[in-house]
Order: C-alpha cells, then structure tokens, then sequence
C-alpha cells in the first residue's frame, strides 16, 4: 500500500472516532486534519524520489522538503490545541537558518527532545524512505526504531500462533515501523525485573495498559489487538488520554507523546 493511503486511512479512522461517546473531539479533529497533510506530504516526497531520488539523509534531502515546511506549520496554528498552535505560529516566523538548525538537531538526536513539530513534520519523509528501504543514517540507540533510530510511541499486542497472550511490538514515533521486543523489559532504561515493571489498567479501557518503570520513571501504553483488533493504534492511543493524565499524575513521563502532541 502506498505510504500516502496509509495516512488517509489513518485520518478517516481518526474522523469517524470523532463520533465516539466521551471521544476528545478536538484531538481527534486535530489529529484527522495531520494525518491528511501528512498522506499530502507523503506523495509529495514521493514524486520528489521519481524526479531524482531521496537519499534517505535528511543533510542531503533538507532543501527539497523546507517547501512544504511552512504550510504544514500554518495548517498545524489553525487546527492544533492551543499550546501547539502557539508554537507553530512562532515558529512560522523563523528565519531559514534556525528552521534547518531545528529540523537538524531532531534528526541527529532521536527520542532525547520533546520537539513534536519537526517530528510531526519529518514523519511522512521518514514513512517514505524507510518505505523505499533506503538507509537512515541516524544513531540507533537500545530501545529504538531498527529502521530509522526513533523512539517508540507505543506498544502494541497481537496474536501470535506461538504466544497465547499475544507478542508485543513497539511502534515507532518517527517513522511508523514495528519491531518485536522483549515482553517484560522497559524499552528506556532495559530494566527487566517485573516487580520494577507496574502495569496499570482501567475497567474504562479494557484493552489499553500503562507499562511503566519505576527505575527511569517512564511508561509507554500499550495497545491490546488481541482483545480488539482496532486497525490503528496510534489513532485509537487518542481514545485513552484519561488513562495519560492518570499515569502522569503517578510520576511517569511518556516516552514519546502521541499524534496530538500529547
Ligand atoms: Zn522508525
Ligand atoms: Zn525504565
């Protein structure tokens, strides 16, 4: 499938949650109106690679991609929370060399800053070229992405012939990609002692869990597709953000926020 349907499906799930009792409409709204920008971006940067090919290095690429910066940046005032929309606006006024320090500093550091605007703008480049299979020449820290280095957004859980309780997956926050990992293991900090390793739950929300780390602080929800195989988790993640504040308020930071920027 074509890595710009893949973010059209992604922003049509995103629409009809909208409609979900007790959904948070604005998020939901907001996070429909990205993905289709970014499905938009996707094919751009994909007809960019058939008139000369991407390389796959955001120093060599940068220039080709700055184009679309600013009307990503204005779409994101217009549509985001308030917080972001702010930030999206200042940054608009950027003068060219600090956009390219911005966009370059995210790239060389994967997962260490909470820069959610160069990532929710770099998303579609890196969907694209790890979707080509090109080499992404950044760090790969433990813990992350095997394709393009970013950190992991959430986890996920699906039916395994081998594993009665299903495997887990994490999804990558920068690029979309998933990769097996260790069920009991903190993808920050490696822990792997399960009375370090608390998992919470609601009655609320049946399918989605708090797997978080008492030796770095840090948590990543998970996303049960054995108990309901919901197409898109990183959409569905917008349905459960009781469950965020609740894991924040215990002392936890998420490893990576979600497609809302939260
Ligand atoms: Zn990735
Ligand atoms: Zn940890």
């Amino acid at each position: 499938m074509a890595t710009e349907d893949e973010f059209g499906r992604r922003a049509a799930r995103a629409a009809e949650l909208v409609r979900d009792p007790g959904a948070a409409t604005d998020l939901l709204r907001f996070a429909a109106a990205l993905l289709s920008a970014q499905g938009q971006a996707a094919s751009a940067f994909a007809a960019l690679h058939a008139l000369e090919p991407l390389t796959g290095d955001l120093r060599t690429d940068i220039d080709r991609l700055i184009p679309r910066l600013s009307p990503f940046l204005k779409l994101v005032a217009e549509k985001a929370p308030p917080e972001l929309a702010e930030e999206a606006l200042r940054r608009s006024a950027e003068a060219a060399e600090t956009v390219r320090g911005r966009l370059l500093a995210w790239w060389d550091a994967p997962g260490s800053g909470e820069d959610y605007l160069s990532r929710a703008f770099l998303r579609p480049y890196l969907a694209v070229v790890t979707g080509l299979s090109l080499p992404v020449p950044r760090r790969r820290a433990p813990g992350h992405c095997p394709f393009c280095g970013g950190p992991p957004l959430l986890s996920i859980r699906r039916s395994a012939p081998e594993s009665e309780a299903g495997s887990r997956f994490l999804v990558c926050a920068d690029c979309g990609g998933e990769w097996p990992f260790g069920r009991v293991r903190c993808p920050s900090c490696f822990e792997e002692s399960p009375d370090k390793l608390p998992v919470f739950q609601t009655d609320r929300h049946p399918g989605v869990r708090v797997e978080a780390c008492e030796v770095c602080h840090r948590y990543l929800k998970s996303i049960d597709l054995t108990v309901d195989a919901r197409p898109f988790p990183e959409v569905d993640d917008l349905l459960s953000i009781a469950v965020d504040l609740w894991a924040q308020e215990g002392g936890f930071a998420r490893i990576a926020p979600g497609v809302a920027g939260l």
